[in-house]
């Protein structure tokens, strides 16, 4: 706990909009990006211009807490746009972006870009003590639709020549986006009210519940990323009693013995799979997206607390354009 350690939350410093950097044409622009969901989304708008998208954060480790080997500056140093969450899950990776990218290039907080301070969620693991508010808005369909947007709108900025390809993804991406969202909400109606209760080992879906009316009653990692104490898990087992929550959600990346330890004392459903940045698969197979990883969430959640999924299966969730970005593993 010793980052919070009662130090005032470092401010946020508003930086320039995404697009101001310099209009690169008659090459392919150089992008570089951070998370594998984020990546996805990016591909899923640059396809099929020429752009070279590279990932930085390894699928499977651990974003919130990641550093960027020395290695990532050459891809920073070449980068024409180097697109990040924002929201301050990314800060060492900001801060090798901004000292090392070349003149005319930009650093894109995308998240910050769209969404006003004072909707951002602080709770369970992102307490407002810590200075860092919950930064995944991603989990939720209709901001990732946002994310898409502020995307093609830096791209038709910055490399106006494939215009045409940026806007005629994104139409297509956000009308596959749309359906997720419509599925999703038909089988959130297919669970009572009172069983949307999300109690998760990783914090990722306080955006995604405020979107659904689902409620995201706690979240075992505390905001260190260390184990909880036995008094929290003590704590967390008497809340999941009293609140009849019918399953517990673990992380594939963050593996905890103390999610089976809490089924076992409640009798609730244990599930371990939920990810939240680690994408299905090997980069080339289908599923190997934002929008597979979504479905994959949305119908372990479902069908853990008893609704019927069947509207999601039956989505199409392939990208809308070939994936050709790096994503390292
Ligand atoms: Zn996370």
């Amino acid at each position: 706990m010793s980052a919070c350690g009662g130090s005032a939350p470092t401010p946020v410093t508003a930086g320039k909009p995404c697009g101001s950097g310099n209009v690169v044409s008659g090459r392919p622009l150089h992008i570089v990006s951070t998370v594998a969901p984020i990546t996805s989304i990016i591909a899923n708008i640059a396809g099929g211009s020429g752009a070279v998208i590279t990932g930085l954060v390894p699928e499977g480790t651990n974003s919130h807490t990641f550093e960027p080997p020395p290695s990532a500056a050459k891809f920073l140093e070449e980068s024409d746009v180097v697109f990040i969450n924002g929201l301050v899950l990314e800060e060492p990776t900001k801060d090798l972006a901004q000292a090392n990218i070349k003149s005319g290039a930009e650093v894109c907080e995308i998240a910050t870009e769209f969404m006003p301070e004072d909707e951002w969620i602080y709770d369970f693991s992102f307490p407002k003590a810590g200075g860092k508010p919950n930064p995944h808005l991603w989990t939720d369909p209709a901001m990732a639709k946002e994310y898409a947007r502020v995307v093609r709108d830096t791209l038709v900025k910055r490399n106006p020549e494939n215009a045409s390809v940026f806007t005629a993804n994104f139409t297509a991406f956000a009308a596959k986006v749309d359906a997720l969202d419509t599925a999703m909400k038909s089988a959130t109606a297919t669970i009572p009210q009172a069983d949307r209760k999300l109690l998760t080992y990783h914090d990722a879906y306080a955006y995604f519940a405020r979107h659904y009316n689902w409620t995201v009653v706690g979240a075992i990692q505390p905001s260190s990323f260390e184990e909880p104490t036995p008094k929290e898990i003590a704590n967390l087992i008497t809340q999941v009693k009293k609140e009849k929550v019918k399953a517990v959600f673990g992380s594939e990346v963050f593996p905890s013995p103390v999610l089976e330890q809490i089924g076992k004392e409640t009798k609730a459903k244990y599930i371990d799979v939920l990810r939240d940045d680690d994408l299905l698969g090997n980069p080339g197979s289908p599923e190997h997206s934002w929008m597979g990883l979504m479905r994959f969430d949305f119908v372990t959640m479902v069908e853990a607390l008893g609704g019927d999924a069947s509207v999601l299966k039956a989505l199409d969730v392939s990208d809308v354009v070939k994936d050709s970005a790096v994503y390292p593993q």
